[in-house]
């Protein structure tokens, strides 16, 4: 079982529709924590990629990834724009030149890409941002790899992991980014970065089970 482009381009349509669908939920949790501007960051940058996608849609896998890090890169401003872009720019290069990737090209794809944006945003595991759902993302993709199980079912468990993990980032002391001014006054509410992340795993998950 792979992930055909086809469904990598579905995933990058259902993101738009699903940040702009959560814009006002994102933007209340920066509210808590930030400047209140990371749904309009999330939903304004993939409603660009989207516009962007009929020039790259029969290119390869990478081609379209790259493509999206570099609209995310140039239209998103803030912490968002470079974080996310960097991740779907390193992704792009684990993913050169392919028409559908299976699990194990997939966990591939993400661990490069994540590792590009903890290189980035020189995040520690528990500093309250995006990376504390990535990491435990990756962790359940590799497990999943082991075991030999199949796509939809990976990606069921990694978006079950990433819910868990977003909901775990409440009690955590924010150290990066915005948050971190707040000091012990960012405890008690969920990451806006992390919460995102959450969405994109779920939504890839719907993605892969049609
Ligand atoms: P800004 O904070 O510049 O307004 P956003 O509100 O769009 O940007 O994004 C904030 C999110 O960025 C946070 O919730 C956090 O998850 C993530 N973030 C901020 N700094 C870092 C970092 N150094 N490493 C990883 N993620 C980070
Ligand atoms: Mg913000
Ligand atoms: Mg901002």
């Amino acid at each position: 079982m792979t992930l055909s482009k086809q469904q990598v381009l579905e995933w990058l349509l259902r993101c738009a529709e699903v940040f702009t669908r959560e814009r006002d939920v994102l933007t209340q949790l920066d509210t808590e924590i930030g400047d209140g501007d990371h749904g309009l960051n999330m939903s304004r940058g993939f409603n660009k990629v989207v516009e962007k996608l009929p020039a790259v849609a029969d290119q390869d896998i990478g081609t379209i990834l790259k493509n999206t890090g570099m609209t995310l890169l140039s239209s998103v401003g803030g912490a968002s724009g470079p974080l996310f872009g960097t991740f779907f720019i390193r992704a792009a290069q684990a993913a050169n030149a392919k028409q559908s990737l299976d699990l194990a090209e997939l966990q591939q794809v993400i661990q490069e890409g994540v590792a590009g944006v903890a290189m980035r945003g020189k995040a520690e595991p528990g500093d309250k941002t995006l990376c504390d759902v990535w990491w435990p993302v990756l962790e359940s993709l590799g497990q999943s790899v082991q075991q030999q199980r199949g796509l939809p079912q990976a990606l069921q468990q990694a978006a079950v992991r990433a819910e868990q993990a977003a909901l775990a980032t409440i009690p955590m002391q924010a150290r990066k980014g915005r948050a971190s001014y707040l000091g012990e006054r960012s405890i008690g509410h969920q990451d806006p970065g992390a919460t995102s992340v959450m969405l994109m795993m779920k939504t890839l998950a719907a993605v892969a089970e049609k």
